[in-house]
């Protein structure tokens, strides 16, 4: 299959990484991406051992650590006296157990790091403005055609474009993304705007209460504070990631918690702060057709309880390289795709499911060590992509 012109729709960080992963192989690719340029959200992301481990596979592990910050401590607080519940040790020692960091940074600077090596092996291969619109699958080929008029043939597709996947629905036509549950607040705070007080060891810090749960960490070499607020709700109608949101608002949800975290939502400029539901999908067991496949959110959304929704993707990448370069077809692909990637996506799933039902639902006076059941604990970080039988 290494001879054959592979389709990548999105260029997320799922995209981007499978762009990166199958031209570093001397794949023939293109990838299409809906909006007007290649960009990320303004928010933070956690790159934990797991997906390290692929993006070292892929030689970006000098580059990541470059823009990633690698906390030493991480931990589950109580929300009103910010007491440490569950400390968690991250940093060195996850190299020395897992053979390479978690990191914590700015989603635009990985972005940028995957753009920048796309670029260095396949400068011709990114298409901006191309929102892909159908899908016609034939013994052949697969025509794909965008909003823009354009068509192209391709020998095998891959599905990268999301949650709210075009491609998903093509292909296996189930049912929308349903609501998980939750809203969630976002900020990146200049951490210049802050006082001593409120920065701690703890580099990276969930503070837990009953119905909600709001997680902050720094990034870009702690001149920013990035956090995420979730509430348990049973309402929401908006869709989208970037919803303007009111820095008064978020303050009203998380009043009762402590000054730290009050500052630091205090602190958000106020035209940066946004809101959004948590959206998935029931897990299911068929991510392809015969020549199209999904990865990342478009193949299995998670609720981000574990930080495992750019992890998973970054995996998914580095599996389908590794599955393309030595596949005969595109039969072979999928089956070893699959094989490789369903269970442990389901797992994780699952798994993000409880984490936040365990956060958010637990009186943080009664959480322990013992209940506290998260990425690590379940052996995720052991996994490594780049090597993993496929
Ligand atoms: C603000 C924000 C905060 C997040 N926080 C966390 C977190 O704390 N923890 C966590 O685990 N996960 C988090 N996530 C989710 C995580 O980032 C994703 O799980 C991960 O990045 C994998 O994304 P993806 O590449 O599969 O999809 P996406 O990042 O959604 O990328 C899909 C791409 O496809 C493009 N696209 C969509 N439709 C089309 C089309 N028809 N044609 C062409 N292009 C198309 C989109 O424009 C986009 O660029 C967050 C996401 C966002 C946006």
């Amino acid at each position: 299959m290494n001879k054959k012109r592979i389709a990548i729709i999105g260029a997320g960080i799922g995209g981007m990484t499978t762009a990166v992963a199958l031209s570093q192989k001397g794949i023939d690719i293109s990838i299409f991406e809906q909006a007007p340029a290649l960009s990320e959200v303004g928010a933070g992301l956690t790159v934990t051992p797991n997906a390290t481990k692929g993006l070292m596979y892929l030689n970006l592990g000098e580059e990541i650590a470059k823009v990633g910050m690698a906390h030493e401590k991480q931990g589950v607080r109580h929300y009103k006296t910010g007491d440490m519940i569950v400390p968690l040790h991250r940093g060195k020692k996850m190299l020395e157990q897992y053979g390479a960091y978690q990191f914590q940074l700015h989603r635009a600077d990985i972005h940028d790091v995957l753009v920048n090596e796309l670029k260095k092996n396949a400068p011709d291969s990114i298409y901006v403005n191309h929102q892909l619109s159908a899908i016609k699958e034939s013994s052949e080929s697969v025509e794909l055609k965008f909003t823009n008029g354009e068509k192209n043939e391709f020998d095998f597709v891959i599905g990268a474009d999301g949650n709210r996947s075009t491609v998903r629905n093509i292909i296996l036509g189930d049912d929308e993304p349903e609501f998980a549950g939750y809203v969630a607040w976002r900020g990146l705070v200049p951490t210049k705007e802050l006082s001593e007080d409120d920065f701690d060891e703890c580099g990276s810090s969930a503070f837990i209460s009953p119905g909600r749960v709001f997680a902050r960490y720094l990034v870009r070499n702690g001149d920013i504070y990035n956090y995420v607020g979730f509430l348990s709700t049973d309402e929401w109608a908006e869709e989208g990631w970037s919803i303007p949101s009111k820095v008064e608002t978020i303050l009203d949800v998380f009043s009762d918690y402590n000054q730290q975290v009050k500052n630091i939502i205090a602190a958000t400029p106020k035209d940066q702060c946004y809101k959004w539901g948590i959206f998935t999908r029931k897990p299911t067991h068929k991510w392809s057709t015969d020549k199209v496949t999904l990865l990342g959110d478009a193949a299995h959304p998670v609720e981000p309880f574990m930080g495992q929704g750019a992890s998973t993707a970054i995996e998914d990448a580095v599996v389908i390289g590794r599955v393309i370069e030595d596949s005969s077809t595109p039969n072979e692909i999928i089956k070893r795709y699959e094989n490789a990637r369903i269970e442990r996506a389901h797992f994780i799933t699952e798994h993000s499911k409880k984490a936040g039902q365990r956060f958010t639902g637990a009186n943080p006076d009664k959480y322990t060590k013992e209940d506290h059941k998260n990425e690590e604990e379940l052996g995720l970080f052991n996994y490594d992509p780049g090597s993993v039988i496929v």
